[in-house]
Order: structure tokens, then C-alpha cells, then sequence
């Protein structure tokens, strides 16, 4: 059998930041198991090819959600990327750290080094912002480039003159002091390309010959000698294919994200042991946290139809998508470097809620009913709207001990009644922004959730009819102290009760942030990697 240091399960935003920093020490040997291919699609690295890659199952897993108690008995879509860089080679690239409250939360859980103070310097070093930004904030010479969106359009401009006129302040930093505001969007975007945890970790890490990166490789249990774990066994070439063991020296780290790390937990026997015997799963560990605390961002959309201008929806029509085409292969500009979304929006759903507690964005395009990511052939506009630190809670079980089941995920969104309320919020707020005087020249009619629904229950009535995803799943194998019921790893990211385990990847969020989360993913993997080699914070 094989032996390496350190075994990581997944080449995703965490596994690369991991693969990078600890192939660092030459001495130290790295095995990384990734279900995926190599990203060598030309849509994962052209920025509007997210709208492909969305459903391509060759670099997807492609989830289906458990209808939920508030979802119209629909089962939300759950795309992940499968591939090397995970779900940031899928994303929409946008870069969006969260408050400083979000991490202060996660240290008063019990969780040591986990502050804001704690996380910044490492936000910092992975950085290389271009543009605006107070250094105190921001890095300049990481591997990660984010940049802003340079799309200038007339509706965007008219969307944020219109939430300035509701008192929604300009704020060209959401990632810097304070988060609310309007503004453009940042993106991990670099000459048109781009920038996945990949691109900026993975691949110059790949260079070393101490990465052995195996790709459709997938991890199918841990395998253990009592309670340490010591290798892993996966299915060469996925189902069907041939069974091989790798070993570690040191440790095995999961970072296969927040549905596939607490399955693949449960399938080696680590979890509740009620589940586990249900499924005829050998129990290893009893640990009943494991799969449980799912948390995501619910968004409906709300949508206007548009007039004497145009949208993205007609651009990408007939000869102006070859124009946009040749364009991009000529500038590296245009549609084609586009991002799902252009204008971010924070701002708190009551005049006392201390800090904002609403993401909306503006995209002067709209897509299909229930084919997301379709645009439609009409101009539309749509501002979609969340509650930023959901309250609401599901949980991840794996559904058989086939490792090759997809997971039961049951987010349970807007069961928490604060969800609900705060999501109502946004939507009016969505509706005043449509409304607003800056953009009277262009709205010609509101399409959703429309003009009838007036009252706080139909416009709940309308979110739970058409409310989706952001793609932000966290929260099931989560970082708090050995006493907790609830928690999975210590803040080492030590798999409690086990040795030679760790969890690192969007799992391990404590509770939901404000915000998208690659970034802070990377940012905990990034921190995980100090961790695991003894060093101390970097320098500021
Ligand atoms: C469509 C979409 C849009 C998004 N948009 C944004 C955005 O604009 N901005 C933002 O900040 N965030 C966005 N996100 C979320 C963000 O990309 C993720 O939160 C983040 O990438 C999660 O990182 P991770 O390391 O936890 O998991 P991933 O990046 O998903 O990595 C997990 C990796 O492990 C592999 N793996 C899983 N199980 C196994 C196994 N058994 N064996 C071997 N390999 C395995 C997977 O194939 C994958 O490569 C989006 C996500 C999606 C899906």
C-alpha cells in the first residue's frame, strides 16, 4: 500500500489552500483524492461558462434537495463542482469575506484563534487585491486575484443611484471596515479568467514532487486501527472501478465540503449511531453532531420587466453573442467575462438590527422559472434577496452505505420564524429598489413576485413558491468545544474522540456567515495549514 503524510479528500477550495501550504515543507509527502476530472473544460475557466458548468454532470454533482416544510413541496437543485478546485470552479466567483461579527460568533461558540482579529491576517495573505481597499483589510501579493467587476451598464449605475436614494450608502469596500452599502461586485477574476482555488493553489502546488494529486478517485471510507485513522480506500475510475488503499503517515484530512464530508464520515462508520444502525453501518465512533446543523441562504428572486434598454437577456441573442464573443477572445471584456451577479447590496431588514443583515443582488438579466440559470428572451431585471445568518437549521445523512448515493440534504430553510420575517424584508426591500425614481426610466412592470402581493403572507407565500438556493451550504460537521452535543471537530479541526482526522473545508463553520463562502473557506484551510505545522499567525 501506498504511504504519504497526509491524505486529503477532495482538490476542492479547502483541499487546494491545504495541498499548497503543506507541500511548502519538501519533506512532506501529499496524496490528494479528487471524485472529479482535471478542469481542463473550457467553461470552467470562462467566466459566463458558469451558466454550463451549472448542470454539466461530468464536473457536478448535481444534488437534489429533500422538499422542505416551507419549499411548496419543491426540491431545490444542489449543484457542486466535482472537479479539481470543487465548487469554486463552478461558482459564480464572487469574493465576499463576511463581517467581523460572523467570526467574533464563531469564537464565542468556545472556539479558540477564530476571531475576526484571528481570521484577518490569513484573509490577507491569500489576497491579491486589485483596485480599491484599506491594506489594513486587504492583501496584495497572495495568489488569489479579486478584482472588481468592470461591466459598467446604465441599470446597474440607476440600481445603485436608486438604493442611495433610500438612504443605502456608496461603499466601494464591502470587504473592508464595514460591509454595508452598494457597490459593484469583487470577483476572483483575473484578465477575464477565472482565479479557482485551482488556479491560484492547486496547479503551482502540482508543480512539487511531493503532490500526487489522483483524479477520479473517489474516497469511499477511512479506514482506521481503533480509533485512529490511517488511510483511505477509494474506487479508482468511480463506480465500477477498481478498489485501491493510500496511507497516512500523519493524518487524513476530509475536505470533500459540507454534503460529501460528514457522508463519507458516516459511511466509515463516525456519527449517530441511531442512523448508522438504520443503514446496517458499522458503528466506529458515536458522534451524533456529524451531518447535523446544515445551514444555507434562501433567495427569492424578485423580477421586473425592463424597457428602452437593453439586458443581458437580448445580448446573448443572435449576432450580439458573436460580437460579445469576439470581444472577449479580442479584450478579454464583455459578456462573456460576466458573473451571475453585478451589484451587491447589504442593509439591515429594521431600523435597529446592528448590523446588516440582508444581501441583495442586482443583475440586469432574468431567467426562466424553474430553470435556473436559463435567461429569458425578455428584458428583465431581478434583485435577489436574503437573510444573511439564518437561523434555521437541516442536516445530511447519507441515504445507504453506497458511497455512491447521493446524500438525503434537508436544508429546512425558513422553518426558523426570524427566517422567515427577515426574508419578507428583503423582499420588500427588493421591490422599493425596483421602485426607485433612478430606475423609473427602465422598469416598465414588476413580473414576481407582482403587483398582488401586498401583505407580509403573500409575499412569504411567494418565497416559499419560488425561493432557491445561493449555494451556500455550511455547518454539518461543525467546529465547537468536546462538551457540545452538537460539535464535530475541536477548533484544531481535530475530528473530536479520533486521532489522525480532521475535517477543513465549509463543514466546519460553526454558524452560517454573512456572506458567500469561498472565501472564508479558503481562509480556514489557509489557517488549518498553520495549524497542523505549528506556526504562528502571519505577520500583518
Ligand atoms: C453554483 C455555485 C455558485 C457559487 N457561487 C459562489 C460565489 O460566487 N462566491 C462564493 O464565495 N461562493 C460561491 N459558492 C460557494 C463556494 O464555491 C463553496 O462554498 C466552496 O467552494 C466550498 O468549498 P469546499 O472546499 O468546502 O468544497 P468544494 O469546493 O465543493 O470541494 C469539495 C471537493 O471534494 C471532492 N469530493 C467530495 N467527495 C469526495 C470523495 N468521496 N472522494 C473524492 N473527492 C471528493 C469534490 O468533488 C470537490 O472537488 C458557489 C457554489 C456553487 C456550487
Amino acid at each position: 500500500m501506498e504511504t504519504f503524510d497526509y491524505v486529503i479528500v477532495g482538490a476542492g477550495s479547502a483541499g487546494s489552500v491545504l495541498t499548497n501550504r503543506l507541500s511548502e515543507d519538501a519533506g512532506t509527502s501529499i496524496c490528494v483524492l479528487e471524485a472529479g476530472p482535471r478542469d481542463w473544460h473550457p467553461y470552467i475557466h470562462l467566466p459566463a461558462g458558469f451558466i454550463k458548468t451549472f448542470h454539466m454532470k461530468s464536473v457536478n454533482w448535481a444534488y437534489q434537495q429533500e422538499p422542505g416544510p416551507w419549499t411548496g413541496g419543491r426540491s431545490i437543485y444542489a449543484p457542486r463542482g466535482k472537479t479539481l478546485g470543487g465548487s469554486s470552479s463552478i461558482n459564480g466567483h464572487i469574493y465576499n469575506r463576511g463581517q467581523r461579527q460572523d467570526f467574533d460568533t464563531w469564537a464565542q461558540l468556545g472556539n479558540r484563534g477564530w476571531s475576526y482579529s484571528d481570521v484577518l491576517p490569513y484573509f490577507k495573505r491569500m489576497e491579491r487585491r486589485v483596485g480599491e481597499g484599506d491594506d489594513a483589510y486587504r492583501g496584495r501579493d497572495g495568489s488569489l486575484t479579486v478584482t472588481t467587476m468592470e461591466w459598467k451598464d446604465r441599470l446597474c449605475e440607476a440600481f445603485m443611484e436608486g438604493a442611495m436614494s433610500l438612504g443605502i450608502p456608496r461603499n466601494h469596500d464591502y470587504n473592508g471596515a464595514i460591509q454595508e452599502g452598494v457597490s459593484y461586485a469583487q470577483r476572483t477574476i483575473k484578465n477575464g479568467l477565472r482565479v479557482s482555488a485551482a488556479t491560484a493553489f492547486l496547479h503551482p502546488a502540482r508543480k512539487r514532487p511531493n503532490v500526487h494529486v489522483r483524479t477520479h478517485a473517489h474516497a469511499t471510507n477511512i479506514i482506521f486501527e481503533g480509533k485512529r485513522a490511517v488511510g483511505v480506500r477509494y474506487m479508482k475510475g468511480g463506480r465500477g472501478g477498481t478498489p485501491v488503499e493510500v496511507r497516512a503517515n500523519k493524518e487524513v484530512i476530509l475536505a470533500g465540503g459540507t454534503y460529501n464530508s460528514p457522508q463519507l464520515l458516516q459511511l466509515s462508520g463516525v456519527g449517530s449511531p441511531e442512523l448508522l444502525q438504520s443503514l446496517g453501518i458499522d458503528v466506529r465512533h458515536a458522534l451524533p453532531g456529524v451531518g447535523e446543523g446544515l445551514q444555507d441562504h434562501y433567495a427569492p428572486r424578485t423580477v421586473a420587466r425592463v424597457k428602452n434598454i437593453m439586458t443581458i437577456n437580448e445580448l446573448r441573442q443572435g449576432w450580439h453573442l458573436w460580437v460579445e464573443a469576439l470581444k472577449w477572445a479580442t479584450t478579454r471584456r464583455g459578456l462573456l467575462s460576466l458573473s451571475p451577479t453585478m451589484v451587491y447590496c447589504f442593509w439591515h431588514s429594521g431600523e435597529t438590527t446592528e448590523s446588516s443583515d440582508l444581501q441583495l443582488t442586482f443583475t440586469p438579466a432574468s431567467y426562466k422559472e424553474g430553470a435556473q440559470g436559463q435567461l429569458e428572451d425578455e428584458p428583465g431585471m431581478t434583485v435577489a434577496s436574503w437573510q444573511q445568518r439564518p437561523e434555521s437549521r437541516g442536516y445530511v445523512h447519507a441515504r445507504s452505505a453506497d458511497p455512491f448515493e447521493a446524500p438525503i440534504i434537508q436544508t429546512n430553510y425558513l422553518v426558523a420564524e426570524l427566517d422567515r420575517r427577515v426574508v419578507v424584508a428583503g423582499m420588500k426591500l427588493a421591490r422599493r429598489l425596483l421602485k426607485s425614481s433612478p430606475l423609473a426610466p427602465y422598469y416598465a412592470y414588476e413580473d414576481f413576485p407582482g403587483p398582488g402581493v401586498e401583505t407580509d403572507d403573500e409575499f412569504l407565500a411567494a418565497a416559499t413558491q419560488r425561493g432557491t438556493t445561493t449555494f451556500h451550504p455550511g455547518c454539518t460537521c461543525r467546529m465547537g468545544p468536546a462538551d457540545s452535543t452538537w460539535a464535530v471537530v475541536d477548533d484544531q479541526l481535530r475530528v473530536h474522540g479520533l486521532q489522525g482526522l480532521r475535517v477543513i473545508d465549509a463543514s466546519v463553520m460553526p454558524r452560517m456567515i454573512s456572506a458567500n463562502l469561498n472565501a472564508s473557506t479558503m481562509m480556514i484551510a489557509d489557517k488549518a495549514s498553520d495549524l497542523i505545522r505549528g506556526k504562528s499567525v502571519p505577520a500583518e
